[in-house]
């Protein structure tokens, strides 16, 4: 494995720690994020690192005491984690997505740590309103004004714009990185894209994509030897990584993962901020014109459907299937999945679901289903193979 690639996967495998020794060898402070969308660049301009917080696989046990079986395991996960002290080196945590659960898990890890500001500057849901870019705007102006008063730090405009930059130069290798496998031209599995794309929501980004940079010369200077398998769209999980044993899976039964709109994938990176101009405008136009890019369930807008940009993306992706990974509780992904199921039947698109869990997942029986969606799409045949 390139040395890269063994970096990524070690810091992906073990975020917590990265941020730990980070904050020791610095001596600066680390803001935590839930997903799904907030702008870290504004914790990024204040000095801070930018952590996004991330689901672990270990069982659920101390949280069971205070958040429902009921929840997905993206938001018991984080209750978990924070009872048992996982996050006891995070400064502050912010968040500005509104899902019930992500909400009501945002409380309950308030009340655990209430030394620990958990600070909710609600973006607004709704994206295509004549008063969304002000509503949003202002939003993002009071959390920069939070984070300045919690961390006793000024954020100017300049540092907003610096860190635009940073991470824009990040998102662009990885959506390269994306072009390049698209295009046939680097085997790159969907373990190894998440292990990029969880690193850098984690790690300090000018190094993470220096990185990169070499990962991406490297591995295009010499002869691409293309994995086989069925090209497959992967889609779902919006705000957790699946776990590393579906993925293996998936391309262990002769699929091929060519694209996907995995938050940690191509949802994270999909869009720039605009470099020009008044950076906290530029990161409202990134917040509102992210649904444009990669549509997210969670959003209102009326002009964009998820299900239809999911069947002309995965068409253009060249896959010749879809495979849904959809987290068990997840409210969101489970009120569009009917529109996407019906979207897919009605082109006669294989689409394949898998339900995901945090404790259990029956492997023989999901290894058998995915293997059979892959025989049935060589076969040509059961163009409706859907759950
Ligand atoms: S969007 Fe889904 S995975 Fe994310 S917090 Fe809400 S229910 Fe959980």
């Amino acid at each position: 494995m390139h040395p890269a690639l063994e970096e990524f996967a070690a810091i992906a495998a073990n975020p917590d720690g990265y941020a730990r020794a980070w904050k020791q060898q610095t001596g600066g402070k680390v803001v935590g994020t839930f997903a799904m969308h907030f702008p870290a660049e504004i914790i990024h301009a204040s000095g801070a690192l930018p952590v996004l917080l991330q689901a672990h696989d270990e069982p659920i046990s101390t949280g069971h005491a205070s958040i429902y079986p009921f929840f997905c395991s993206y938001t018991r996960s984080m209750v978990d984690q924070n009872a048992k002290g996982h996050f006891d080196y995070v400064d502050m945590i912010l968040f500005g997505d509104h899902c019930v659960q992500l909400l009501s898990a945002a409380d309950i890890v308030r009340m655990q740590t209430p030394e620990r500001q958990v600070g909710f500057y609600q973006l607004i849901p709704a994206i295509s309103d004549n008063w969304s870019f002000e509503n949003a705007e202002r939003t993002l102006r009071r959390a920069i004004e939070g984070i300045e008063e919690e961390l006793d730090v000024s954020i100017s405009e300049d540092d907003l714009a610096a860190s635009i930059r940073v991470f824009n130069r990040s998102r662009s290798l990885i959506r390269q990185l994306y072009d390049l496998r698209r295009a046939g031209k680097v085997s790159i599995s969907s373990l190894e894209m998440q292990h990029i794309v969880k690193s850098s929501m984690v790690m300090d980004k000018a190094r993470h994509s220096d990185m990169l940079e070499g990962l991406i010369t490297d591995i295009t200077s010499g002869d691409t030897d293309l994995a086989p398998g069925m090209p497959v769209f992967l889609s779902g999980h919006l705000c957790h990584a699946p776990k590393l044993s579906v993925l293996e899976m998936i391309e262990e039964c002769g699929a091929r993962v060519v694209d996907d709109d995995l938050y940690h994938g191509f949802r994270y990176v999909s869009t720039n901020a605009s470099e020009k101009g008044d950076p906290v405008k530029a990161l409202t136009s990134w917040y509102l014109d992210r649904n444009d890019v990669v549509p997210c369930p969670t959003r209102l807008d009326p002009e964009v459907d998820w299900d239809l940009w999911l069947l002309d993306r995965t068409k253009a992706s060249g896959a010749s299937g879809i495979v849904i990974l959809m987290p068990k509780f997840c409210e969101p992904h489970y009120f569009f999945y009917p529109r996407i199921k019906k979207a897919f039947e009605d082109a006669d698109f294989p689409l394949l679901l898998l339900e995901t869990e945090h404790e259990t997942m029956a492997g023989g029986n999901i290894r058998t289903r995915i293997e059979s969606f892959v025989e049935m799409i060589k076969r040509g045949a059961g163009q409706k193979i859907s759950a």
